[in-house]
């Protein structure tokens, strides 16, 4: 069986279409959707992702300010400054960019930014409200996922899905939402014994480890829908997946490559979030 990719990168492309649509009928009301960032320090994978943010808000129309700040910067001064923009009705989605260097505390960065602008959905109202099935910010991660898994046009009620890792922004969160979707979800982790016999039973199986090739196809079910969420770089410098992408796709029913797969999607969500919360404006 050679398996059907599931392109990120296309889905992304006619999402960003319908979502600048969106953008542009907000402007006739008169609202320009707004997303700050707030970087502190120069960490070099941060910038990429950054610059990937910024262009897809760009694409849509959504306007983007960089907060650039020093890596000196203290916690209280960076708490002050979220709390101006969450004081700024211009400004509807704030994003700080993990992570943070070691003497600001992350959990309280996150908490300060107002529940209403979190668009990256990591403030804890926003994890409650999508645990108990309430509208919510979703995680952008876990959000791209169940559309990427949508878009296949694959079921998702009754699936077995086994998701390996359970990391706050990407493991837990992705289980849950599939849970919400009438999933039965198993979640494997570093202390998971046995670990295959998990993942060869999955009918979803979404892999957020971060060990390149972790999975290959002897791990897994024939005909599975496999979403690699792994971003790792090799020696020679090239991008690779959780699972070995060339074995699996052989296998699998439905794959997800890297490059191209759930990170695009992940930005995408990150502007439809953004959108979502300039449409408060309109209540
Ligand atoms: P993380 O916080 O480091 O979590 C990794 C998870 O993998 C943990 O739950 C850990 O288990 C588990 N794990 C590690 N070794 C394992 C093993 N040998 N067997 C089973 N489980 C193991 O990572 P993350 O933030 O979730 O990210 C995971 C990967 O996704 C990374 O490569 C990251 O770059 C990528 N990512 C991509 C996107 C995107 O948009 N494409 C977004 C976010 C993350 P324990 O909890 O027991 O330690």
């Amino acid at each position: 069986m050679t398996a059907t990719i599931i392109s990120g990168k296309d889905l992304a492309i006619q999402k960003r279409q319908e979502l600048a649509n969106e953008v542009k009928l907000l402007k006739q009301k008169g609202i320009t959707p707004k997303l700050v960032i707030i970087l502190v320090g120069d960490d070099p994978a941060s910038l990429s992702y950054i610059k990937g943010k910024q262009k897809a808000s760009v694409e849509t129309g959504v306007e983007f300010k960089l907060e650039h700040l020093k890596e000196s910067v203290t916690e209280n001064e960076l708490l002050q400054l979220i709390d101006r923009y969450n004081q700024d009705p211009f400004v509807d989605g704030i994003l700080v960019q993990l992570p943070l260097p070691k003497h600001i505390d992350e959990k309280a960065v996150i908490e300060k930014i107002s529940p209403e602008k979190d668009v990256d959905g990591f403030h804890p109202i926003n994890i409650g409200r999508m645990m108990t099935g309430q509208e919510a910010f979703l995680p952008c991660t876990p959000a791209g996922i169940v559309e990427l898994i949508k878009s296949a046009n694959i079921e998702i009620p009754g699936k077995h899905v086994v998701v390996v890792g359970r990391s706050n922004i990407v493991g837990k969160p992705v289980g849950q939402l599939l849970l919400n979707e009438d999933a039965t979800v198993t979640y494997c982790h570093s202390k998971t014994n046995n670990l295959r016999s998990f993942t060869k039973e999955a009918d979803i199986l979404i892999v957020a480890v971060g060990k390149a090739h972790f999975l290959s196809a002897d791990d897994m079910k024939e005909g599975a829908v496999v979403i690699d969420v792994g971003v790792n770089r090799t020696q020679s410098g090239k991008l690779v997946g959780d699972v070995h992408f060339e074995e699996a796709k052989e296998k699998a029913g439905f794959i997800t490559p890297v490059p191209g797969g759930v990170g695009p999607m992940t930005i995408t969500m990150l502007v439809h979030n953004t959108i979502l919360a300039a449409k408060k404006r309109l209540s």
